[in-house]
């Protein structure tokens, strides 16, 4: 069986744009506006050796309509189907509200998790440590989609959680 890695987080953090890096492809739509892609996206990625399959969703909003509208959301349903999540946030922005909202749905889960810190470029990585080590995921990785930055090492990471 592949292994299927969701990739979820709010809105725009980038989660389209690292789908096509993983899957090298065009197929996700990547986009300026916040929650463009709503349903989820499947692809197929491989990396030295073994096949995987990749599911980009719609951003998880994290900010109005409790626990029940998140578990209904898209994401959470591509999550049940995930064996590996990858949660997104913004270096650029920081940790938010809804950033925390997510991991503790994330932690409820069960799930394995990587947290994945996003559009590092132009960001010192020391700076902003802190702050994402607090969300109490373990050490994130970090990555610059859009630059094709950190992607190896976020394989290596995902390897090592199956
Ligand atoms: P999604 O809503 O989570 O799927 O986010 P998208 O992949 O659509 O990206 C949202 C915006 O962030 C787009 O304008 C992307 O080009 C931009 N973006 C994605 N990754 C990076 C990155 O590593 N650095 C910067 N600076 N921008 C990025
Ligand atoms: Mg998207």
């Amino acid at each position: 069986m592949k292994p299927v890695i969701a990739l979820v987080g709010r809105p725009n953090v980038g989660k389209s744009t690292l789908f096509n890096q993983l899957t090298r492809s065009r197929d996700a739509l990547v986009a300026d506006y916040a929650g463009l892609t709503r349903d989820r996206q499947y692809g197929a990625a491989h990396h030295e050796g073994r096949d995987w399959l990749v599911i980009d969703t719609g951003g998880l909003t994290g900010e109005r309509g409790g626990i029940e509208a998140l578990m209904q959301d898209q994401a959470w349903l591509a999550m049940e189907e995930a064996d590996l999540v990858a949660f997104l946030v913004d270096g650029r922005a920081g940790l938010t509200a809804a950033d925390e909202q997510i991991a503790a749905e994330l932690r409820r889960a069960g799930k394995p998790v990587l947290l994945v810190v996003n559009k590092t470029d132009g960001v010192d990585e020391h700076e902003v440590q802190a702050e994402f080590w607090a969300l109490g995921m373990g050490e994130p990785e970090y990555i610059a989609a859009s630059h094709g930055r950190g992607i190896g090492g976020l394989w290596e990471r995902l390897e090592a959680m199956l």
